[in-house]
């Protein structure tokens, strides 16, 4: 029986990480997947990406816990506002308070810890430069120097036995090119999760940036979003 080379997929239960799961299995990898809570992080997000691994028939799934909220300093991880309503230019400029101090940077550490142990050397992360562009570690300069660390930082990466590669295949795409090729590799957005501030029972505002970015997406399209939203419009 073949074996396949094994990948670490940072599976949020968004839109963009379920994306990337497919794409990583269709690259031919054997799929483990990582979720992060980091604190305030609902538990419909979590049961999303529960359900996404589920659908793609993970190897295996991480869930671990690193509770962002003792540092705070973003919408996500203290208790502040999260944006709403916001237009098309607003989301598009500045670094929105939805931004996690740091966070690519602790998730891919993590995600590099767990693939070194599993003796994986790529790792996949969902981060795109379009819709969030003021993201600083959504940018492909970060991507490179975080791939050139991995290398330096790793017994694996310095004894040679391999190289760690970062793959981020949706940094240049925009939400409704993600959805298109989700759709082409048979994801099923129905199972994912985007809100910043859904209900208790899992409905999503429809009014962060999150859903905004994610329905118009869908309604450029001509497709009608599979989640459930607060208000039908
Ligand atoms: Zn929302």
């Amino acid at each position: 029986m073949s074996q396949l080379p094994r990948a670490v997929i940072l599976l949020s239960g968004g839109l963009d990480s379920a994306t990337i799961l497919a794409e990583a299995k269709v690259a031919g990898f054997e799929l483990s997947a990582l979720t992060v809570r980091y604190g305030q992080r609902h538990a419909v997000e979590i049961e999303a990406a529960r359900r996404v691994a589920r659908a793609m028939s993970v190897a295996r799934h991480v869930e671990l816990e690193i509770d962002l909220r003792g540092f705070g300093g973003s919408a996500l991880t203290a208790d502040l506002p999260v944006p709403k309503d916001r237009s098309d230019q607003a989301m598009a400029h500045g670094i929105p308070a939805t931004y996690v101090p740091a966070r690519n940077t602790v998730f891919l550490a993590l995600a590099l810890a767990w693939a070194e142990a599993l003796g994986a050397f790529d790792v996949w992360i969902g981060v795109n430069c379009v819709d969030y562009s003021g993201y600083p570690d959504c940018r492909p300069e970060f991507l490179r120097s975080f791939e050139a660390l991995a290398n330096l930082a790793t017994r694996a990466g310095v004894e040679g036995s391999g190289r760690f590669r970062i793959h981020a295949p949706l940094l240049t795409l925009d939400k409704t090119q993600i959805i298109e090729r989700g759709i082409a590799l048979g994801v099923d957005y129905a199972l994912t999760h985007s809100c910043y501030d859904p209900t208790p029972d899992g409905l999503s505002c429809s009014r962060c940036d999150a859903c905004q970015i994610r329905r118009s997406a869908f309604n450029r399209l001509g497709l009608v979003d599979p989640i459930r939203y607060i208000s039908p419009d």
